[in-house]
């Protein structure tokens, strides 16, 4: 196949550096946290941080599984951290956020995928800014059903859980995960906890067709969820799975207007939509309807 042409314009960033985006940098490190804002040098980080959102990575920097489109270094992580909850809790604290997006890496390795971790932190959060609300982006954790239900019992405002990619692209692009697993969690989700709002993002461009497309966002709302991402991928470098397509911005308008016909509360679609992109507006509009 032929090399695609340069990124389109419309995929040109700017990332400029202020002092008050040192200054959360440095507190960052001091507290040996990691965000995804930073370390997939996402495009929205001003925008975001300024709008009083950030996603924090907890577990560890290092993943037990090696999904081809995705930056973290893969191995064998060494600990766990038991102070990671409070530090997170205070950092969201110092930058005074509105909405926080807890995620992490797959850890296989232990026996409730860290799941206890994850609920720790949104009680923290919590504890030290009651009128933050508190999303979570979490893994497959294998299928555990218990795992689930633990973070569920935390009570996140968002459970968000990403099905990454079509069902025909899924175990090319992912590694471990299944597509239907990641579709049985989200219901199994609704199962357990019914009133907390669902959420799942595909990134666009790594092989799939439009009707996979659509179809996936059939399968979504057959398991009721309610909130809808969808943006271009980008390879984060030559040695990750290659872009095979830059979608316009009409099409991602033509995809979000596809998604509202299916009865999702909200879809977020953009060449540069991350999944916790705007995700403060998705907590209103997820309760309010
Ligand atoms: Fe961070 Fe998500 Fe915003 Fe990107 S879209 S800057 S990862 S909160
Ligand atoms: Fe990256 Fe998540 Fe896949 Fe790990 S499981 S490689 S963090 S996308």
């Amino acid at each position: 196949t032929k090399p695609l042409e340069r990124k389109p314009d419309w995929l040109k960033i700017n990332l400029k550096t202020d002092e008050n985006f040192k200054e959360i940098k440095s507190m960052m490190r001091s507290k040996t946290l990691h965000t995804v804002c930073e370390e997939a040098k996402c495009p929205n980080i001003h925008e975001c941080w300024a709008n009083r959102t950030a996603t924090f990575m907890i577990l560890g920097d290092i993943c037990t599984r090696a999904c081809r489109f995705c930056a973290v270094k893969t191995g064998l992580p060494t600990e766990l951290d038991l102070q990671e909850p409070e530090r997170v809790a205070d950092a969201a604290l110092q930058m005074g956020l509105r909405h926080c997006v807890v995620t992490s890496v797959a850890r296989d390795d232990l026996q409730d995928g860290g799941a206890m971790i994850f609920a720790e932190t949104i009680k923290a959060i919590r504890r030290k800014l009651p009128l933050c609300t508190v999303e979570v982006l979490i893994p497959d954790f294998l299928g555990r059903e218990e795992s689930l239900a633990t973070v569920l019992e935390a009570k996140p405002d968002i459970l968000n859980h990403n099905m990454e990619t079509v069902e025909r692209m899924s175990d090319r692009v992912r590694s471990k995960a299944k597509y239907r697993r990641s579709l049985e969690l989200l219901q199994r989700s609704k199962r357990i906890a019914p009133s907390i709002p669902t959420k799942s993002s595909v990134m666009i461009g790594v092989g799939e067709e439009w009707d996979e497309l659509l179809q996936t966002m059939d399968d979504l709302r057959a398991v009721d969820c309610d909130i809808m991402t969808i943006g271009q991928y980008l390879q984060p470098s030559t040695t990750h799975l290659a872009v095979s397509k830059y979608y316009t911005p009409e099409q991602f308008a033509l995809l979000k207007e596809e998604g509202m016909k299916r009865g999702f509360k909200h879809v977020e679609s953009g060449p540069l939509v991350r999944s916790s992109y705007h995700a403060h507006e998705q907590v209103k509009s997820a309760s309010n309807v």
